[in-house]
């Protein structure tokens, strides 16, 4: 297999809603995919509110004979299912996509916040069974804890075949997502990886000009993203490097530079150590925009939306520069969001963090930066 694959989770759309995907710029990219020698797709009952499974369908199922691609699918633990209410979850899974089986199948976002799920409900017990039926090839789960957790649990199941982890240049040191602690423990426990948010959701493309510059000098040709892609597929016991690619530029680049897959060498390995130093001092919030805080919002506010915004105005000197802002009143003008100061510190949306942020502290943050009151913007 080409450790390429399409993640079906930032689909390109027609308009702001989730869930109004973009059929003719998707099926040219699973088109071009395909011609390629590409052929891992993995989706998520959640993605794009559930027409992620959907877009499988229709720009996959019903396009190519199913033995022509690997599909992954994941039960959404993180959402701590019932045990009754895993089979039907199951169910629609199959109904959604169109398929009679999944080729790999994860148990969706391990950490301690959904350890409910797999220790109060015998949710592994469940999966073991649909691979015996054959409604699944290969158990695996997602993971975003410690490396302590993942030994105990690896050990604990020596049933997962697979982890798909979190991993990407920057993260490889960081503290909260340990990816290489990570990475080494499923090398002692014989388990292949499968990278998730090699390009940290989007953050490892638009770099400043420093950093950018660092990377041109050495390979003009070479994009930014294909910097991050190929660092994670260098790594030997990686199996897939996943790509929420959003459209067909990205998949073009990203088929190109991995069709003719050439490792990180040790120069290149270099100026990723120095992008890093200079990312460390730009990233104020490490937010991947996995969007699984949102839906818990009680104020409804789009967390990642605003970290991202956030995040642009701290790298755009001066401070408070603002095209941002600009979006940031955009955004506040909608109905039915709500605003950074709106944050009443319940902690919903922190329990669901991967990454552990302490959001509410930084929405603070986000509101001194581009409030001044409801109805009033710097
Ligand atoms: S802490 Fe704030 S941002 Fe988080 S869920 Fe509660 S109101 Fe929303
Ligand atoms: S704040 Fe955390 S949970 Fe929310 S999108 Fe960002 S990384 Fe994901």
């Amino acid at each position: 297999m080409k450790k390429l694959g399409f993640g079906f989770m930032r689909l390109p759309q027609n308009s702001e809603d989730v869930t109004d995907i973009n059929y003719e710029e998707l099926n040219r990219m699973v088109d071009t995919f395909m011609e390629r020698g590409f052929n891992y797709f993995d989706t998520g009952y959640h993605y794009h509110a559930g027409a992620s499974e959907e877009a499988i369908r229709k720009s996959l199922v019903e396009r190519y004979p199913r033995e022509s691609f690997i599909l992954a699918d994941k039960i959404p633990l993180y959402a701590l299912p019932k045990q009754e209410e895993l089979e039907p979850i199951f169910q629609e899974q199959l109904e959604r996509c169109g398929v009679e089986y999944f080729d790999y199948y994860l148990m969706h976002n391990i950490c301690k916040f959904s350890e409910k799920a797999f220790t109060e409900v015998d949710s592994f017990t469940f999966v073991k069974e649909k691979l015996e039926e054959g409604k699944i090839r290969h158990m695996g789960i997602s993971y975003h804890d410690t490396a302590q957790m993942l030994d105990d649990l690896l050990t604990q199941h020596p049933e997962i075949e697979f982890v798909q982890l979190q991993i990407n240049y920057y993260d490889w040191e960081n503290d909260s997502v340990q990816a290489r602690k990570c990475y080494q423990v499923c090398q002692k426990h014989d388990k292949p990886v499968i990278v998730m948010e090699p390009v940290k959701g989007g953050t490892l493309v638009n770099l400043s000009d420093e950093a950018d510059k660092l990377m041109k000098e050495y390979d003009s040709e070479a994009s930014i993203a294909s910097w991050a892609i190929r660092y994670c597929a260098s790594l030997d016991d990686v199996m897939m490097v996943l790509s929420g690619m959003t459209d067909y530029q990205q998949l073009d680049d990203n088929t190109t530079f991995m069709d003719n897959f050439k490792p990180i060498n040790d120069t290149e390995e270099e100026i990723i150590e120095q992008v890093v130093e200079i990312l460390k001092r730009q990233i104020t919030v490490d937010c991947t925009k996995c969007n699984y805080c949102i839906d818990y919002c009680p104020k409804n506010i789009n967390i990642p939306k605003l970290f991202d915004l956030y995040n642009t105005e701290m790298f755009t000197k001066p401070v408070g520069f603002s095209a941002q802002g600009q979006y940031y009143r955009t955004y506040a003008k909608q109905e039915g969001v709500g605003i950074a100061s709106e944050c009443i510190e319940c902690g919903a949306c922190k329990e669901k963090c991967p990454q552990h942020l302490n959001i509410p502290e930084y929405l603070k943050e986000v509101a001194k930066t581009f409030e001044i009151s409801r109805y009033g913007f710097k």
